[in-house]
């Protein structure tokens, strides 16, 4: 039996979906205006996780992911600009280039970290019309209202509203320091349904207008605009899935207070249902101790871990190793370490040959760790536990190649990968072969031994071969 924490319910429950087998799962994808990076890749690992788990658990899973290329703005509070027109201003390139370059570059990420495509994508812009539909059922229910810069959502019409945050009841989050309100709302928690490309002043322009300034808007009965950022996944989720009432909603933890808090208050007001069951979200990652950051400079892509020497499995490896519910804290070190782990992992799986017949007792513990709200880190650990067991090679391999259906690590190609897949060694121990290399060059034997010795005694092994010298992790 699978459990799962909802943050709706703050309690770890019973995973019992609408319809079984079918499992209905909607995932907040990425916006597309930026190189996507080793922190939203855990997100997206984390997720896939999920689904591989549902599958391991028989569910047949139908998941719509989106591609956020309009409305995304960089505020939460609706006065910041469009993501996607500041990004294409960065880039010097339209705002249709930039979602194709970061949109191809995000799958170019997930397809490295063995993130199996959704079934269903849907971008934003291919569904305007439904997100306008979307407004004008709102609207004749009575939960909108036109302001200036666009039709805003009431958010004291829904009784409900800040169910998913818990500690802050409706209308308690203060238009205070950080959250700059946009002039006419009613409520600080009032949120844009639909904005309008120029602000509509009694005089001029008049609705309608285009504003001349953006590359993305569109006509609607309001005025030619363009849809929040909310409203896209209310929309897209109903629609992609065929349902009213998902079983599992997934996003980063930074969507709870605003953008998912939103998305249920619009969703249940126009359909009258329970948008969502089950409520999952991702801790952020970190780089060195500190949140990533462009004014620090530690935002890190996959291109660049492999750059690094890394296999993208090392990384996927790492990730597994915190609960995803869990901040995670990523440095170059913790991945070498998992590098020297998953070739461990690789070299040993290489031996097992002909599967047959698996380990129950393993496979057992492994679907009680992964069913236990995604305890990676233990199902690991399990896998560890069958290699040093006294089980035939041919058991452990079913058992192993069974459980990679879930752990994604390309175990079944062991055997190819084992040539392939090479230690990276800290910078700090590549100075300090430098430095030997040079006293052996001057005939310093005995202090080149004493730092062979230091090196060492920092984990490494190194050998002196004809093509060099060569390190291996003790
Ligand atoms: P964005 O493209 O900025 O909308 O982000 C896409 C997803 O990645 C969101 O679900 C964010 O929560 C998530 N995300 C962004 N930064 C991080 C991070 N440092 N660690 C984990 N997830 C992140
Ligand atoms: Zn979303």
């Amino acid at each position: 039996m699978l459990k799962i924490y909802n943050t709706l319910t703050r309690k770890v429950e019973e995973f019992k979906p609408i319809n079984p087998p079918l499992v209905t799962m909607y995932t907040c994808g990425p916006t597309v205006y930026e190189y996507s990076h080793i922190g939203h890749m855990r997100r997206y690992v984390g997720d896939d996780i999920l689904v591989r788990i549902l599958e391991f658990n028989n569910y047949k899973v139908k998941q719509v992911m989106n591609i956020t290329d309009v409305g995304h703005l960089t505020s939460d509070s609706d006065t910041g600009e469009d993501k996607m027109e500041k990004g294409a201003r960065k880039f010097g390139m339209s705002v249709w280039d930039i979602a194709k370059k970061f949109e191809k570059q995000f799958f170019n990420s997930a397809d490295a970290l063995n993130i199996r495509r959704p079934n269903i994508l849907m971008h934003a812009t291919d569904y305007i019309p439904e997100q306008i539909v979307f407004i004008q059922t709102l609207e004749k229910k009575g939960f909108t209202y036109k302001i200036n810069d666009g039709i805003y959502f009431d958010t004291s019409k829904f009784k409900t509203y800040g169910r998913l945050r818990g500690e802050q009841k409706t209308n308690e989050l203060k238009a205070g320091a950080r959250v700059e309100m946009v002039k006419g709302k009613k409520n600080p928690t009032d949120f844009a349904l639909w904005k309008f490309s120029y602000p509509q002043v009694s005089s001029h322009p008049t609705p309608g207008v285009s504003s001349g300034k953006r590359q993305m808007e569109w006509e609607s009965p309001w005025g030619v605009g363009f849809p929040g950022w909310h409203i896209e996944c209310s929309t897209m989720a109903i629609k992609g899935l065929d349902t009213e009432t998902l079983d599992i909603h997934t996003g980063g933890i930074d969507h709870i207070q605003i953008h998912h808090t939103n998305e249920i208050a619009q969703s249940e007001a126009a359909t009258g249902k329970e948008f969502v069951k089950y409520w999952v979200h991702h801790n952020f990652l970190h780089v060195e101790g500190n949140k990533m950051s462009k004014s620090i400079g530690n935002i890190f892509t996959v291109e660049e871990v492999v750059k690094r020497g890394f296999d993208p499995l090392a990384l996927r490896y790492l990730y597994l190793q915190t609960h995803y519910r869990a901040e995670m804290n990523f440095t170059w070190g913790s991945l070498e370490g998992a590098q020297i782990a998953y070739k461990r992992l690789i070299e040993e799986v290489s031996e097992f040959k002909n599967p047959k017949i698996g380990c129950a007792e393993y496979e057992e513990k492994f679907k009680n760790a992964i069913n236990d709200d995604l305890n990676m880190s233990k199902a690991l650990s399990v896998v560890w536990e069958i290699i040093k067991s006294d089980y035939p090679d041919s058991a452990k391999a079913e058992s192993i190649f069974r459980m990679d259906q879930v752990l994604g690590l390309d175990l079944e190609k062991a055997g190819e990968k084992k040539k392939r897949i090479k230690i990276v060694v800290p910078a700090a121990i590549k100075k300090l072969i430098e430095e030997r290399e040079q006293l052996r060059k001057r005939g310093s034997y005995t202090q080149a031994d004493h730092i062979r010795n230091k090196i060492k005694k920092l984990g490494y092994n190194i050998k002196d071969t004809k093509n060099g010298v060569e390190v291996e992790k003790i």
